[in-house]
């Protein structure tokens, strides 16, 4: 089936496109979600939230079987950095497919892992890069963090980890432990500093600062009931714990006070990395160079890929030391190998980091409109809005208690608009955008259209006492033809 360049359409539009591609139609759609109703897991996620049967897709639009067209701001959880079905990443595929290279080769050599190994290498801070090893894991972000944490505990022979309040590493043990949900006991929970919602109630400067003081007095107090750690691990920003960035001198001092300590510093890039947050990775914001990079979800350019890379000094465990079939996904890495160059030649990032500064901005202008809005915060195209309670009672706190029935509210006003958002943070209060980093200025304005429309809307059902915003929203049908125009 050809793919055509988005046609951005309301939800409802159900009709036929110009290459005369006629949708599966509404019964079939709802044939499709009921079977899976009913044969699928009580455990599935999105497909809860987001009613839709995608059957075609290019850049920001997704369209389901019945027609349906969507803007699309969560990017399979972040990972498509070009949206979707970019033609570099469909042009690398097909080569790939054409050439009758095998396409499963457990972890040997080939020219297509040969690139995409000499591309990241090249995307990597340059003190890594120089001697950096890779370690290509099972196909998933959490087997990657798995692999980290065995690798640090091999070469520190220690167990114990640090890790973040709010932080999600993944599903898999480890990685469940490491996250903010979990309560093992190899692993210490360290604050994560937060403006909003501060643990020590002052926020900026001096809250990043408390949290550091508090790090450092634990490693550091004989009797904390810390022993020394085999790493510590944190997300730069962190991701589904609510958007939460760390501030960048906080950053460096995790790497002194790791470093100090001969402790491992483990960055779990999974969703930040590949210009996501304004900067190729998270790290280049603080210039904290880690000794071990856990990466996935873009570098596999919208395929299954994870890895680590590791300063060299770490690399002595054994060989199987962490092993897996599907370590050598020739597609992914020639579309991930696509996906890494075409971020960095086309700057990207910077591009990513302009948007997102000029997005946050006006969303935090909707923030004065709507007491319901508690924050807005993020970094590059990583954007989080906080809906809370105004008139909510939040014991010990200076701030309303988070409203996650508005947010899921919100995302469903959202979905009626067609625009497909995400909730995230602690309370699931914190509606997310992860838009592609091909998002044009015209698209982004109709995301924030409609996400100005589906938040007037969302207020107004479930507050009716609500003030109305103080400026009018602007008409989304005066926008939608060229401000969702393809990217590329
Ligand atoms: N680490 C981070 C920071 C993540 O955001 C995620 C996924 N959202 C993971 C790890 C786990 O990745 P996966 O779902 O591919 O296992």
């Amino acid at each position: 089936m050809a793919v055509t360049e988005p046609v951005p359409v309301t939800a409802g539009d159900t009709g036929a496109d110009e290459e005369g591609w006629v949708p599966l139609g509404g019964s079939a759609h709802e044939g499709i979600l009921r079977r899976q109703a009913l044969r699928e897991s009580a455990a599935r996620t999105y497909a809860r939230s987001l009613p839709i049967v995608p059957v075609r897709a290019r850049g920001l639009t997704i369209e389901g079987a019945d027609g349906r067209r969507y803007l699309d701001c969560l990017s399979g959880a972040g990972t498509l950095a070009l949206g979707h079905n970019h033609p570099v990443v469909l042009e690398a595929v097909k080569k790939v497919l054409d050439s009758g290279a095998p396409l499963h080769v457990l972890d040997l050599a080939t020219p297509v892992k040969d690139r995409f190994t000499t591309e990241l290498f090249a995307t990597l801070p340059a003190e890594l890069a120089r001697d950096a090893r890779v370690q290509f894991c099972g196909p998933a972000g959490t087997d990657a963090v798995e692999a980290a944490l065995t690798l640090v505990r091999t070469a520190t022979g220690r167990g114990g980890l640090l890790a973040f309040t709010g932080a999600y590493h993944g599903m898999t043990s480890g990685a469940l432990d490491a996250s903010g949900g979990a309560a093992d006991v190899r692993v210490a929970r360290l604050p994560y500093p937060r403006d909003y919602r501060c643990p020590f109630g002052v926020g900026g400067d001096r809250g990043a600062e408390l949290a550091a003081r508090w790090t450092e007095s634990l490693l550091d107090d004989p009797k904390s009931g810390v022993p020394t750690p085999a790493g510590m691990i944190l997300e730069p920003v962190q991701g589904e714990g609510g958007v939460i960035p760390a501030p960048d001198d906080w950053m460096r001092r995790m790497r002194q006070i790791t470093a100090a300590r001969a402790i491992p510093l483990i960055a779990d890039e999974v969703q930040t990395g590949v210009g996501r947050t304004g900067a190729f990775w998270g790290v280049d914001h603080s210039g904290v160079v880690p000794d071990v990079m856990v990466l996935s979800k873009a570098i596999g350019g919208s395929l299954p890929l994870a890895v680590i890379v590791y300063r060299a000094e770490l690399d002595v465990w054994e060989p199987g030391a962490h092993a897996g079939t599907f370590r050598g996904n020739q597609l992914a890495m020639a579309a991930g190998a696509a996906t890494l160059a075409y971020v960095r030649e086309n700057r990207l990032a910077d591009r990513a980091a302009a948007l997102g500064t000029r997005m946050l901005g006006r969303l935090r202008g909707l923030s004065a409109a709507h007491p319901s809005v508690g924050d807005v915060r993020g970094r590059g195209l990583m954007i989080g809005v906080e809906l809370v309670d105004p008139s909510g009672e939040a014991p010990h706190a200076p701030t309303p208690p988070a409203d996650p029935v508005l947010a899921a509210s919100l995302r469903q006003q959202c979905l009626d608009r067609g625009l497909i958002v995400e909730l995230g943070g602690r309370h699931s209060a914190v509606v997310r955008l992860l838009p592609p980093l091909t998002l044009t200025d015209e698209q982004a304005e109709a995301v924030l259209d409609r996400f100005a429309d589906a938040l007037a809307a969302a207020e107004r059902a479930h507050r009716p006492a609500c003030p109305a915003p103080l400026r009018p929203v602007r008409p989304r049908a005066a926008h939608h033809r060229n401000d969702t125009g393809p990217s590329h």
